[in-house]
């Protein structure tokens, strides 16, 4: 029985309602968690901005410091974080150490560049003049995160947030919300109360309330497409600002001069990675004509050999999807897909399984073009769609028709393909041979559809600050170009 953190206490919700949440894998019942409503909401972000003015003058070493603690404790409590990861996500252990020790990370990037600057030191149009800018808090951030890696989307919005001195109210999807809840508990009690608030609820109940809480300043929300343009309506009234994260259909181009049985690695683990559950998977593929049984072969002998499982069972190389309506989606594309002509090379069904959980061969799918909704939409989930190409300048254009530009993949050596991708390609990130890596350095986000926000790097930390030009003048005569005009 999990609590709420609202003002440093454990809270209920008042109508005394929980979410019970599952273990996709086998649906047992794992905890429960308190369904907030608008209550406990205008509590925690009253709470918050009670906070905002102490934790936005705390001066910047101490601000790190803290933050240096956050991730300290991140990885004094990794084993049970990584475990509870696991239980209610899904993705193999593995995975959840690595998104532990990410996000564990990001606090102390974010520690360090918090305070490196607050502004700049600006050329006066004057010689009597002084101007310079402030990077200043918006105040109470709302936080809003989804199920595929609830620590470490939190993480990104949550340590450049608090390094740039807001506070926060935190809304972890009502699926994924005890990795959240165990998080605030203990890698955050020592900070001020009300600097963090997480409260657990459905979107509707607790995240719309959020959103349109006139005290709210900004919100910072990863979720799917749908999702950010109803939050975007709902905080236009107030011109809240708006950080988005949305979803994506990446395309992954394999160029004429790249290896088959690399390849076929390279695009199993960006399709497949999360059970296909990754904004940025490679969702589209394109294969070279003359090439394209070779790598097809390789891809198909590969994706065999992986195997499904617990999560937490060694071995396992790809969990459940996170719930069976999400799974009834990637069916019915693969299906509507072989309906209009695709052909199905392997998976594409439920395997036999003494685990109850959304479990999923992954589709191999050759014969498919752009008609199709499964090369159109997101389909956030395993199967890969392989589709030809004549030369170089069509796989271009073949990766940028679509609605969203979140990510673009390349495998290639030959450095004339590589520069006409990233020249060529609109995403917001451009990955060659390395796909779905991110760096703390770099920003990460995307174009179009996809939103247009940036987490990570510096770009990542300005999200959360609004800037203010000073214009100081030492002389106090009037100018010579005020009224009158004569
Ligand atoms: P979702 O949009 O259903 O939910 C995300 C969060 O928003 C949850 O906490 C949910 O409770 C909340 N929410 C739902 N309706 C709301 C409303 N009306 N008002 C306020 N909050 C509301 O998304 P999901 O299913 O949890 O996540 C999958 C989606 O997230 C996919 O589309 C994926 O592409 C996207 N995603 C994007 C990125 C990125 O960085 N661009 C990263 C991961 C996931």
């Amino acid at each position: 029985m999990q609590s709420m953190l609202i003002d440093g206490e454990a809270w209920e919700a008042s109508s005394g309602a929980r979410i019970e949440v599952l273990d996709p894998a086998n649906l047992e019942i794992l905890d429960s968690v308190p369904a907030a409503g608008a209550g406990e909401v205008n509590r925690a972000v009253e709470a918050a901005e009670r906070a905002f003015s102490g934790w936005s003058r705390v001066v910047a070493n101490e601000r790190a410091s803290m933050l240096h603690e956050i991730g300290v404790r991140m990885r004094e409590h990794q084993a049970a974080l990584i475990d509870l990861l696991t239980r209610e996500e899904g993705k193999p252990r593995v995975e959840n150490e690595e998104e532990v020790e990410w996000s564990a990370n990001t606090f102390d990037y974010y520690a360090e560049l918090g305070r490196h600057e607050v502004g700049q030191v600006l050329p006066p149009g004057a010689s009597s003049q002084f101007n310079f800018t402030l990077k200043e808090p918006y105040g109470v951030v709302a936080c809003i995160t989804p199920w595929n890696y609830p620590i470490m989307l939190l993480a990104w919005k949550l340590a450049p947030a608090l390094a740039a001195g807001n506070t926060c109210v935190v809304k972890p999807s009502e699926l994924t919300p005890l990795s959240s809840l165990y998080f605030a508990e203990h890698c955050l009690s020592h900070l001020p109360p009300g600097v963090v608030n997480v409260v657990t609820g459905t979107g509707l109940d607790a995240g719309e309330p959020l959103v349109a809480h006139p005290s709210v300043a900004a919100i910072a929300f990863t979720g799917s497409l749908e999702t950010g343009q109803r939050i975007a309506s709902l905080a236009a009234p107030q011109m809240k600002k708006l950080h988005l994260e949305l979803g994506g259909k990446d395309p992954m181009v394999i160029a004429e001069d790249a290896e088959p049985e690399k390849a076929a690695r390279a695009l199993a683990y960006s399709s497949l990675l999360n059970c296909g559950q990754v904004c940025t998977s490679t969702e589209r593929v394109y294969l070279p004509r003359a090439r394209a049984s070779e790598f097809t072969e390789a891809l198909v002998e590969h994706v065999r050999s992986l195997r499904l499982g617990h999560g937490l069972d060694a071995g396992t190389d790809i969990g459940p999807m996170i719930e069976g309506r999400f799974r009834d989606k990637v069916e019915a594309q693969v299906a509507e897909a072989t309906a209009q002509g695709a052909k199905l090379l392997i998976g594409g069904r439920r395997p036999e399984s003494s685990l109850a959980g959304a479990f999923y061969e992954p589709a191999v799918l050759t014969g498919v073009d752009h008609s199709m909704r499964i090369m159109r939409e997101e389909t956030f989930g395993p199967a890969i769609p392989l589709m030809e190409y004549e030369d170089f300048d069509q796989a271009v254009a073949l990766a940028n028709d679509s609605p969203f530009g979140l990510g673009a993949s390349l495998l290639s050596s030959d450095p004339d393909r590589i520069k006409r991708f990233f020249e060529g390609v609109q995403a917001g990130t451009i990955w060659i041979n390395d796909p779905l890596t991110d760096n703390y350095a770099g920003p990460f986000g995307g174009m179009r559809l996809s939103g247009g926000s940036r987490e990570l790097g510096q770009e990542g930390l300005d999200e959360f600050r609004t800037t203010k030009h000073v214009h100081w003048d030492f002389s106090t005569e009037p100018k010579d170009f005020w009224y009158p005009y004569d």
